[in-house]
């Protein structure tokens, strides 16, 4: 489906990241307009806070409900903040625009459901406001399209998208892990649709939340959206990821928005050279790779000879941990030597059996 959209935010320039910032919940009044007031004027975009609470148990605090709007609006009318919060039926809608809410987000366990995104696409017709879409939980990335058209399809043209990582079993130091290509590949698909990192949700701690927010900027994302409390321990939801706003601001003045581009020549012309040098690299290796299976193939023929098995599991460990020590002096990570060789492994296998499995040639 062809989209075009338009800015997210109007008044925000192109070469500034999008920030958001603010709760995880509303929780009392108090709460919301203290973390309001120490983020006003300071470079935030966009204050967020949950309103309505998907929590994966029930018994959870579920969210404040339709009170915490009112909190909102005062933020709005006391800090000039524009402030956002989740949506995820047609009452949530209904309620948030009634309330002037300026940014609607959609929720990673509403983008999962086409049904559920339908509803709150029904609602919002015929209504110009900005919606931000994350993830659905699982790693599918034609869900989450899928999601941006049906929101697309109600008229809205001012949308975002959130990257807020993805559902894992397993032992992983995210709470959430970021698989970085979908967020990748989305650029590639829809270059003028805002992308923006929720490094809370990724992370799940403190700890890490700069790191991930500055490789989200480095992959060229267009903003964050971290959450904000002002009293983080005895926060009511997500209390181990969120942080004070002065740890916060802190964090946002480490952070480097590096440019997509320039129009400095210099290193225009320099860029320009070192990518030659890659391509001439790239080139040379996809050279060598395919020398690789012609070897590979002739020990096909010889195996087919002598009818030897393909697999040789021992030369096959020596090689792989030959390459992981070489490649660590070489300033290789052993998880990209790991996943090379296999690639290769299984490439030359294909091409053994290739081999292998052809009528053999009588000499
Ligand atoms: C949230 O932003 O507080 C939230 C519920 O996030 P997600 O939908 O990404 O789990
Ligand atoms: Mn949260």
């Amino acid at each position: 489906m062809d989209m075009t959209f338009k800015p997210l935010l109007e008044e925000k320039p192109a070469n500034k990241p999008i920030i958001i910032a603010g709760p995880c919940s509303a929780e009392t009044e108090e709460q919301v307009l203290t973390t309001a007031r120490a983020l006003a004027g300071k470079g935030v975009d966009l204050f967020r806070s949950g309103i309505w609470k998907p929590r994966t148990r029930p018994g959870a605090f579920e969210g404040i409900g339709t009170e915490g709007l009112g909190w909102l609006r005062k933020v709005k009318e006391e800090t000039g903040l524009k402030v956002t919060t989740e949506v995820a039926n047609t009452q949530h809608v209904f309620e948030a625009l009634k309330h002037q809410i300026d940014v609607l987000w959609l929720g990673a366990r509403t983008t999962v459901n086409p049904f559920s995104v339908q509803e709150v696409a029904d609602a919002l017709k015929g209504v110009d406001i900005p919606v931000l879409i994350k993830n659905p939980i699982n790693p599918d990335f034609k869900l989450w399209v899928g999601a941006i058209e049906r929101i697309y399809k109600a008229g809205i043209t001012r949308i975002g998208v959130i990257h807020r990582g993805f559902s894992y079993h397993g032992e992983t130091k995210y709470r959430n892990v970021p698989r970085w290509q979908l967020a990748i590949d989305l650029k590639r698909e829809f270059p003028d649709l805002p992308i923006i990192c929720d490094n809370s949700h990724i992370c799940g701690r403190r700890d890490i939340l700069q790191t991930v927010a500055q490789k989200a900027l480095d992959l060229n994302f267009d903003g964050y959206m971290t959450e904000v409390h002002p009293d983080p321990d005895n926060a009511w939801s997500d209390a181990a990821q969120q942080i004070t706003p002065a740890q916060f601001l802190e964090m946002k003045e480490q952070l480097i928005f590096r440019q997509p581009t320039t129009d400095n020549m210099e290193f225009l012309e320099n860029l320009e050279h070192l990518r030659h040098e890659i391509d001439e690299l790239d080139e040379e290796m996809l050279n060598l790779l395919s020398n690789r299976m012609r070897l590979a193939e002739r020990i096909g023929e010889y195996k087919q000879r002598n009818n030897i098995a393909i697999l040789q599991s021992s030369r096959w460990n020596e090689i792989l941990e030959r390459a992981v020590t070489k490649g660590k002096l070489k300033g290789l990570s052993e998880e990209f030597v790991t996943v090379y060789l296999k690639a290769v492994h299984q490439e030359s296998i294909n091409h053994q059996e290739k081999v292998m499995n052809q009528p053999r040639a009588e000499a």
